[in-house]
């Protein structure tokens, strides 16, 4: 065999074995958020229902007010996905310590990876929106804005549910960069979509190891001691990070809080499924 035969054959092995390796762990996570809860692992301690009417707008990095939590009670937000490489890894996380999170998701990845979007349904976490392109909607021409805002419900919830309409199962959605306008503002509010911010961040929009980005999200936790926290699941650093950052959350008697809409939209709330079917898992 020459040696470019051979090169070429170790990569084509490589490649088989890394998908089979995240097509196994995909099967893993599945079959974990199945088996929740389970004794041992970090848990989902209770569900807040929120509301547009009471809560139209939260997270103190961005607004007055926030979510109802108590001391050591910590809501998981993950933006910027669906993203094949990572977002996989992340929900594998979760699933391993039962916990559920919510995903903002933008809508043209949502569209190009439909499995991914009802995986993520599927075990057990909130979907939230986050625009069509992740175009800061403070930038773009106003005349533009709702037509980024709805392009994005609309491709999610196609991934989602096969319908392509502009009234969100889940009224939740988190604008690019916190950069809002009065106009936009008040034209989710209007539409009984809950605006969320953030009350803390691991700035892992910043490139850092995984260590040196548990250290700074665990630091900030300390002082702040609660709060929604805001992670981007197409980073890989923040993937590596999360099995180590769930250990710390268990370890350190801090509790998972699920948020779910009071009121879900037309269609309803898809609910999760025990467990996945095939194609779930073809997108990985
Ligand atoms: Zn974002």
């Amino acid at each position: 065999m020459t040696k470019m035969l051979r090169q070429r054959r170790a990569r084509k092995f490589t490649t088989v074995l890394a998908a089979s390796l995240i097509a196994s762990m995909a099967w893993t996570a599945a079959a974990q958020a199945a088996d929740c809860p389970r004794e041992g692992t970090l848990g989902t301690s209770r569900v807040l229902s929120v509301d547009a009417a009471s809560s139209p707008r939260i997270g103190l990095k961005s607004f007055p007010q926030t979510l109802p939590l108590d001391d050591h009670e910590v809501v998981l937000t993950f933006d910027d996905g669906p993203w094949p490489p990572t977002t996989p890894l992340v929900l594998a996380a979760l699933a391993h310590e039962c916990v559920r999170a919510t995903f903002f998701l933008i809508g043209k990845p949502a569209s190009e990876h439909p499995e991914l979007v009802r995986r993520i349904a599927a075990e057990g976490h909130t979907i939230g929106h986050h625009t069509w392109l992740h175009r800061s909607l403070m930038r773009i021409p106003p005349s533009e804005t709702s037509e980024e805002i709805d392009r994005g419900i609309a491709a999610d919830e196609m991934a989602l549910r096969g319908v392509a309409t502009t009234i969100p199962s889940t009224p939740f959605f988190r604008f690019p960069g916190f950069e809002t306008t009065p106009a936009t503002l008040e034209l989710l509010q209007s539409r009984g979509i809950v605006v969320f911010g953030t009350d803390l961040w691991a700035s892992d929009w910043n490139k850092m190891t995984p260590k040196q980005e548990l250290k700074l999200i665990t630091d900030r936790l300390k002082i702040a001691r609660k709060g929604i926290i805001l992670f981007h699941d197409p980073k890989a650093q923040t993937a590596a990070m999360l099995p180590a950052f769930l250990r710390y959350l268990r370890d350190n008697d801090y509790r998972v809080v699920h948020v779910v809409p009071a009121s879900p939209g037309v269609g309803g709330v898809p609910q999760p499924r025990n467990h996945l079917e095939k194609s779930d898992n073809s997108d990985n």
